[in-house]
């Protein structure tokens, strides 16, 4: 019998512990300090009774599997059953979902478990695949055949003031992480827009954050333990014991190894002051250079349909010649300036209500449209801003681009009052709200570097917004730039390896990454699922085919987590991969799949789609 239990699930929730973006008061759903502790992260989570009408059904990143503890995600069920069950196991977006035999889920209680596991799989041929916290929109960690989750391995077992890394076991969220190194007065140097990946999966697909000094997060890892099915067992690596293969099993995509033991850089933690300001597209292009050296992190979210790009710059307090300080000119968010004076002075100038109110008043328009009285007052001013644009969306036409021009432009209005300064630490800032259950698409190219960024950044997004509203394709807002400098991981997509675009040194290559995206309505809101099949189709035979074509001429490699292979329209993606990383490092990497996995039992769908199925051994 399958274990398909409904979750009201908490992951995708967990996505905005920072608040990023305003919320409302009434939905204070996380601990006062923002973040989860790892007692809270673990308890079901229900999301508060305000928001259940628009998202109970967004059931995401879950694992139920009778008699286990709580597993991948939080938000986790616990259910007695029987001990044949099956495990099903469905991403964070809710578009991927993988269903295991009983008995070919595992989750070890110790590192000689883990050890004894992969050592069976050896010698029985049995699949082993290592899924993290199952965040990846690709499901980039599912295989039916066997997994195996590091969930119960997450201690953090070092933290090296002196050296400046902190050593876990590769289970431990990044959140767990940030808690742990906080007492410490110490922090991770980048984040992505969410903590709750396991480090393990975190590293694996070379997640990034932005800012154009700042490598993706798999180049902050010093040393790796890594268990391999192979005569080898486990390994542990640094750069001077096994060069270019701990590079390679650091982010490895899950198919060199486990990664059980892993050590960081830290930094020390410090507060962040935060700037958003509403750009026109002009503007955002001529200030760009200046934007990327002048700020250590710099994201952009561009609107389609509206000349409005959100630029949101986040610099240390402390290197206030870079951010703000007393007697600094900034937008006082209302299209003037002012003279930082006090702390007063960089409060947002809206209230939130007044922040809110363009996107409550769209809605409360769409539900009297449709004479839809499901949301009172109460519940829409509940509401955050992730998911009020949720539903907002979901209470029209998703596909209709008169509808998507609507909602961006009460979205460009939002921001317009959202402007203003705001300070916190840094773990807090570096995250952002990612909305709900969505397809994202998300590529990286090479614009030049840090000393000297060229146009590419910009040309690329114009011409894809350019072919975006000439066809009305209905793109909801936001496409996201961001920056990073190089990894020297050869297959981080923002490898500065020996392809010939990549000949700068990793500190000052600069790489632009944009996504694009396409919200899902939740299955309350979509019974039938028609809606949601027919927003996949447009989302990956349209929208992601747009992408592809626009990008060809800029050298574009899709983020490892966002590649996706399963259907006709992706044809063609395998193939585009081999050529943007070349002969030599394709070779590279099965060379070392062929010497840790002989039997190839890590291995997925994907990886072997990519990388050709089991290389051969030379065992
Ligand atoms: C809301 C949201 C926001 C996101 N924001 C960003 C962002 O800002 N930047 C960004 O880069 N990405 C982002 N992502 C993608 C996400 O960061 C990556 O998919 C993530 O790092 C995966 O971590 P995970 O623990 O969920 O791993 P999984 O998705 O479970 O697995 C990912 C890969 O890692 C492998 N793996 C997992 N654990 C191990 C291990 N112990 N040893 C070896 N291999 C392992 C798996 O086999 C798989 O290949 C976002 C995703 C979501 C859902």
């Amino acid at each position: 019998m399958l274990a398909s239990i409904a979750v009201r699930n908490a992951t995708r929730r967990l996505c905005n512990p920072s608040k990023r973006y305003p919320s409302s008061s009434t939905r204070n759903v996380l601990p006062a300090s923002g973040v989860l502790s790892d007692q809270d992260a673990r308890k079901p989570y229900l999301l508060p009774a305000l928001c259940i009408a628009t998202t109970l059904a967004l059931t995401s990143s879950a694992v139920c599997n009778s008699k286990k503890k709580p597993a991948l995600a939080e938000g986790i069920v616990e259910e007695e059953g029987d001990e044949e069950e099956s495990t099903r196991i469905l991403n964070w977006s809710g578009t991927h979902s993988v269903e295991l035999q009983p008995n070919t889920y595992h989750e070890p209680e110790t590192i000689n478990e883990l050890k004894q596991l992969v050592s069976k799989a050896y010698q029985d041929g049995t699949h082993i695949r290592p899924v993290g916290s199952a965040l990846s929109p690709n499901g980039l960690a599912f295989d039916s055949r066997g997994m195996v989750s590091l969930s119960n391995l997450d201690k953090i077992i070092d933290i090296n003031k002196e050296n400046m890394t902190v050593t876990v076991e590769a289970g431990a969220r990044v959140s767990q992480v940030l808690d742990a190194l906080r007492p410490h007065g110490l922090t991770l140097p980048n984040l992505a827009s969410i903590a709750e990946q396991q480090i393990g999966g975190f590293v694996s697909v070379g997640a990034h954050g932005t800012g154009a000094a700042i490598p993706p997060c798999d180049e902050f890892v010093e040393e790796l333990t890594i268990v391999t099915p192979s005569r080898h067992g486990a390994i542990k690596m640094t750069e001077e014991s096994h060069g270019k293969l701990f590079k390679m099993a650091r982010l490895g995509l899950g198919g060199l190894g486990i990664l059980s033991e892993v050590t960081l850089k830290v930094i020390p933690a410090h507060n962040l002051v935060e700037q958003t300001i509403v750009m026109t597209r002009s503007e955002a292009k001529d200030k760009l250079s200046t934007l990327l050296k002048r700020h250590k992190h710099i994201r952009y979210m561009w609107i389609p349909y509206e000349d409005a790009v959100v630029v949101v710059t986040n610099d240390p307090e402390n290197d206030l010649p870079l951010a703000m300080s007393a007697g600094t000119i900034v937008d006082d968010g209302n299209g003037g300036k002012k003279k930082i004076m006090t702390v007063e002075d960089i409060q947002p100038k809206h209230t939130k209500d007044e922040q809110f109110a363009p996107l409550r008043a769209l809605l409360r328009k769409l539900l009297a449209n449709k004479r839809d009285n499901s949301l009172d007052d109460e519940t829409i001013n509940g509401m955050g801003f992730g998911d009020l644009r949720d539903v907002i969306l979901a209470s029209g036409n998703m596909l209709d681009p008169d509808h998507i021009k609507r909602v961006n432009k009460a979205e460009r209005e939002f921001w317009m009052k959202a402007q203003g300064v705001e300070i916190a630490p840094s773990d807090q800032k570096l995250q952002f709200d990612c909305g709900g259950q969505q397809w994202v698409y998300e590529v990286c190219f090479p614009v030049g570097t840090y000393g000297r960024p060229n146009h590419k950044s910009i040309d690329f997004v114009e011409e894809l917004l350019e072919e975006i509203e000439s066809s009305g394709l209905p793109a909801p807002s936001p496409i996201e730039q961001r920056w990073t400098s190089g990894s020297t991981s050869p297959l981080s997509p923002a490898s500065v390896g020996p392809r010939p675009h990549e000949s700068y040194d990793t500190k000052n290559a600069l790489f632009s990454w944009v996504g694009v995206i396409m919200y899902l309505p939740s299955e309350d809101m979509d019974p039938t699922g028609y809606r949601r099949e027919f927003i996949t189709q447009s989302f990956k035979e349209q929208y992601c085919k747009l992408v592809r074509k626009v990008g060809e001429k800029y050298g574009i490699m899709c983020h490892w987590a966002k590649l996706e292979v399963s259907s006709e329209a992706d044809a063609g993606v395998a193939e585009s991969v081999h050529d943007h990383y070349g002969q030599e490092v394709v070779d590279a990497f099965n060379a070392a799949r062929a010497m840790y996995d002989p039997k190839g039992v890590l291995s997925s769908p994907l990886i072997d789609k990519v990388f050709g199925s089991c290389p051969p051994s030379n065992e």
